[in-house]
């Protein structure tokens, strides 16, 4: 057990309105202050009104204990940590005794060679009078070449004695090197860390969800959005649209069913100025839609795309465009909603295979697209209306994009198909760059969603990040540097077949289900 000292004795400071009185008790109501709250004997007399005090010394027997206690809770926590870092540097020091010996053996070849070598030209230091007058008769040209030609030979065979011998000691060096993989150690044991202190947060506080309601929708749902003042919902239902009211955090059905699309409606975006939607579809439709009255809700834009069936579709932040995703293609359209205005703009053709997420950040700089090919390419804009490639973003682990949204104008979150991973990026010196440091580990990591539905979802207001992963629905909180953490257990749907959106005040949240079929409806606490 640790025990944790105050720095200064309370009892060796004296009153400072009563001089040399030392201090006493020490009021422990709310509304004071650090050192207000300490009171010698002339101090306690002159005090009016009920109040709560405790003794200096018990006051300083608490707190140190209260400090021990947090010390010791985090010296638990990084114990296994602190196992990891001893076992690598045992790993290390036994590497770099054994590069060092591989180092010095090398260094005793290239000593040995030259010392051969040395003897060489020592061997011409003495003659064997006897041996050599046999040579006599030749000519003294005929005799140097014949002998350079014997030496050469023989350094020849030294080359290639010692390019073996050098040979072998390289690929030992980089085989004992290769083997060992400190980042993979490394990794391993950080998200061995993030999981468990994720975990221990999730433990810490449970209700960050309340359900509110459930409301059976037999038809397929795969499309959900809320108006501009969170009083409408509407929802893809199979080929229809329907209407509900929603009003103290429930949803009213309205009776409204909208009709236009002649497949499963995949995406819906409300404006968040007008009373306006978009739709699209498996029928390769975009149909924009605006109210009427109350009770009349009209489709006023068909567009028959013939592009391809729609997957994605985004309104960017200014409402001057809709970004839609047909399979490896994705395009552009040019907006007017008040004058019921749609037409083609231009095309992004650069994905070889399925589009599965779009996003585009708040200032309209960057559009990010990721698709089934691995790739994630950064798209930026070339004048006010026309977007162009800009670069195919590295990303750490070969897996593409389910999901990706912006979390600020220069951040990113990635969460890949095959793993409950959300990977972020930030734009740091001209490049959208992998902060591993910043990645969150989902309690499904080790699950496959491989659904495309449910969008991520990031609300600036609450600073909340909506993820569906397989089955289930978290909740993040953004803090001022990117950081996302998981705040409460995740909802868990009884199939990863769900989909859902949040209002747009970030209260409340709603989730359609295949299993219940039927929607739920979540108040955010
Ligand atoms: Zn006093």
């Amino acid at each position: 057990m640790f025990q944790s000292k105050i720095k200064v004795e309370i009892s060796n400071l004296q009153c400072n309105k009563h001089f040399g009185n030392p201090y006493l008790q020490i009021k422990i109501d709310k509304g004071c202050n650090g050192i207000e709250r300490l009171m010698c004997s002339e101090c306690i007399a002159d005090q009016r009104g009920v109040y709560n005090v405790m003794s200096i010394v018990e006051a300083s027997e608490r707190i140190q204990n209260l400090k021990s206690q947090q010390q010791q809770q985090i010296v638990d926590f990084i114990k296994s940590q602190k196992q990891m870092l001893e076992k690598l540097r045992e790993k290390t020091n036994s590497l770099q005794s054994k590069i060092y010996e591989l180092f010095s053996s090398l260094n005793q070849k290239f000593d040995d060679y030259s010392v051969e070598l040395d003897n060489l030209v020592a061997e011409y230091n003495f003659c064997d009078l006897l041996k050599e007058i046999n040579f006599l008769f030749e000519s003294p040209n005929q005799i140097i070449y014949q002998q350079f030609l014997i030496d050469s030979e023989r350094i020849q065979a030294m080359n290639r004695i010692y390019s073996s011998k050098v040979n072998n000691l390289t690929l030992t060096l980089k085989s004992i090197i290769a083997d060992w993989n400190v980042q993979n150690e490394f990794d391993e044991k950080f998200n061995e860390i993030s999981t468990q202190i994720n975990d221990n947060r999730i433990n810490k506080n449970h209700s960050i969800l309340t359900k509110i309601q459930e409301v059976k929708q037999q038809q397929s749902c795969w499309a959900i959005a809320f108006n501009k003042s969170n009083s409408i919902m509407a929802a893809g239902c199979e080929e229809n649209i329907k209407i509900w009211n929603f009003q103290d955090n429930k949803l009213i059905d309205s009776g409204i069913v909208l009709k236009g699309h002649s497949d499963y409606v995949q995406c819906l975006v409300f404006s968040k100025y007008h009373d306006w939607f978009v739709s699209g579809g498996l029928d390769e439709k975009i149909i924009c839609w605006n109210q009427i009255n109350i009770k009349k809700w009209q489709g006023n834009q068909f567009l028959n795309t013939g592009q391809g069936i729609i997957q994605c579709l985004i309104l960017t932040p200014a409402e001057d465009q809709i970004i839609s995703s047909h399979d490896s293609k994705i395009k552009v359209w040019n907006l007017n909603i008040e004058c019921n205005m749609i037409s083609f703009k231009q095309s992004l053709d650069m994905h070889k295979s399925t589009v599965q997420s779009i996003c585009i950040n708040e200032n309209q700089t960057f559009l990010i697209s990721s698709a089934s090919d691995n790739k994630l390419i950064l798209w930026s804009k070339k004048s006010s209306q026309e977007w162009s490639y800009q670069c195919t973003i590295n990303k750490i682990t070969n897996d593409c994009g389910n999901r990706v949204s912006f979390i600020s104008n220069s951040t990113f979150v990635l969460q890949l198909e095959k793993q409950g991973i959300l990977h972020i990026f930030n734009f740091e010196n001209g490049e959208f760059i992998e902060k591993p440091e910043l990645k969150v580990i989902l309690k499904s990591e080790k699950e496959q969603d491989r659904t495309l539905l449910f969008p991520s979802i990031f609300n600036k207001k609450k600073n909340i990040f909506v993820q569906k992963h397989h089955k289930y629905v978290y909740i993040l909180k953004k803090d001022n540097k990117n950081q996302l953490s998981i705040n409460g257990d995740p909802i868990s749907c009884e199939s990863k077949f769900n989909y859902g959106t949040i209002t747009n005040d970030g209260n409340n949240l709603i989730i359609w289900n295949l299993e219940s079929r039927s929607f739920n409806v979540y108040q955010i606490n």
